[in-house]
């Protein structure tokens, strides 16, 4: 019997599972949630044919969609339950946020350039991802109405911890961020909110773009 063809995208995506296995990434449902969501949606046209390879990638407005691996490993580290409610600073292209909402109940993603956003929106209606809400403003002051939030993950690199954010992390939560000079790496930090105080873990060296205060002013 003749070999089924199999597609091209299918060995690359099933190439992406297994580098993601590789690196260490073991949670299930994770590997599921990434192996749902088509990363080239969320890539700038002329990256749609590596959208696979294990790399950021530059999008509009000079921010960048981060490196899978990464993307999965802080997924993982925030242990997102089924019933949480998930707040995201950063949305950029938005592949963050999807990968978050098919692990969550709902998804508040929060981006500072509108242009940004309009095209996140566009992605996620395309594939049908109705529990994402997605705020055009200044994630530093979190999403004082949505809150508290179970999980917090901030995808962009600030030298001290947004103070709204901590206010807006539920008792229990835990809340991920790129802590460090902005102009070298940083560290992800793990912050846990329990009995009234924060409990800190340093992570992975990472590279973020910064976080920056205040709306995008676009021409
Ligand atoms: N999570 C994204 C990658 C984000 S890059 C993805 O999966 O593609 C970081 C993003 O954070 C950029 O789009 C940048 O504009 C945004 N950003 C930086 N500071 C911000 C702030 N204060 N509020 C909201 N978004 C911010």
């Amino acid at each position: 019997m003749a070999a089924t063809p199999i597609a091209d995208d299918r060995i690359d995506r099933m190439g992406f599972l297994l580098m993601l296995r590789r690196r260490g990434i073991t949670d299930r449902e994770v590997l599921r949630a990434m192996d749902e969501v088509p990363r080239e949606h969320f890539v700038s046209p002329e990256y749609v044919a590596t959208a696979y390879t294990d790399r950021a990638m530059p999008i509009a407005c000079g921010q960048t969609i981060s490196q899978p691996y990464v993307v999965a490993y802080m997924t993982e580290r925030l242990a997102v339950g089924r019933d949480h409610r998930v707040l995201e600073i950063g949305t950029g292209s938005g592949y963050q946020a999807a990968v978050l909402s098919r692990l969550a109940r709902e998804v508040v993603t929060v981006e500072r350039f509108r242009t940004l956003a309009q095209t996140a929106q566009i992605r996620f209606e395309t594939l049908g991802y109705s529990n994402i809400a997605l705020v055009v403003g200044d994630g530093m002051e979190g999403v004082a109405d949505h809150a508290p939030f179970d999980r917090i993950i901030v995808t962009a690199a600030a030298e001290t911890v947004p103070p709204a954010l901590l206010e807006q992390l539920a008792e229990g939560g835990v809340m991920l961020l790129p802590l460090g000079p902005l102009r070298s790496s940083q560290s992800i930090m793990r912050l846990t909110k329990k009995e009234g105080g924060i409990q800190k873990e340093r992570l992975i060296a990472v590279r973020f773009v910064p976080l920056l205060s205040g709306k995008a002013k676009e021409l």
